[in-house]
């Protein structure tokens, strides 16, 4: 079993889950310090080369006019990209992510989250308003995650209990967070 725990761990670290399958993706690191949990980390860039692109999503303030903190969004999560203007799916909570794997394994589709409708703005940096970046992106698996392991038809690697969004501004430098989803 330790060696399942293992190799495991390593598969995690290095494959991406299918969500971001449709970009080019360089393994990375965070911009930030976070926790030790084990995850993946994902540079990403459009299909035809180009890292620097617009972030399409959802503003967080226009769905809870109570929230206070920095702007950050909501998913279906976009990326256009600046070269050649194709727009990238990143992540949907509602198909991607743990809760929306066991959704779908009751038979059901969705999840517990916020999610945004209709036309997608495009994020704009924090420090200057610029809106171009290069994305990373991480998979977190929380230590219960390895519980899965106990039923191996199911696919582990979809079932991240944290998606984590940073971006570079291209402009200034500066880096922001684009998501707060908290668990997934
Ligand atoms: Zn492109
Ligand atoms: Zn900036």
């Amino acid at each position: 079993m330790d060696d399942l725990v293992e190799l495991t761990t390593e598969r995690l670290r290095t494959t991406p889950p299918t969500c971001v399958r449709g970009f080019r993706l360089t393994p990375t690191e965070l911009p930030v310090t976070y926790d030790d949990d084990c995850k993946s980390v994902w540079r990403l860039a459009c299909d035809c080369g180009e890292e620097r692109g617009r972030v399409l999503g959802y503003p967080l303030h226009d769905y809870n006019p109570t929230y206070d903190g920095p702007e950050c969004y909501l998913s279906p999560l976009g990326f256009e990209c600046s070269c050649c203007g194709k727009v990238t799916e990143i992540i949907d909570t509602d198909i991607h992510g743990y809760h929306s794997e066991v959704a779908k394994i009751e038979g059901g589709i969705g999840s517990v989250k916020s999610r945004g409708e209709g036309p997608r703005r495009p994020f704009s940096c924090l420090a200057c308003g610029a809106q171009l970046f290069v994305v990373t992106v991480s998979f977190v698996y929380w230590p219960a995650a390895f519980d899965l392991l106990e039923e191996p038809e199911l696919p582990i690697l979809e079932f991240f209990n944290e998606f984590l969004s940073y971006g570079r501004c291209v402009a200034c430098g500066e880096v922001s967070a684009l998501t707060n989803f908290g668990k997934l």
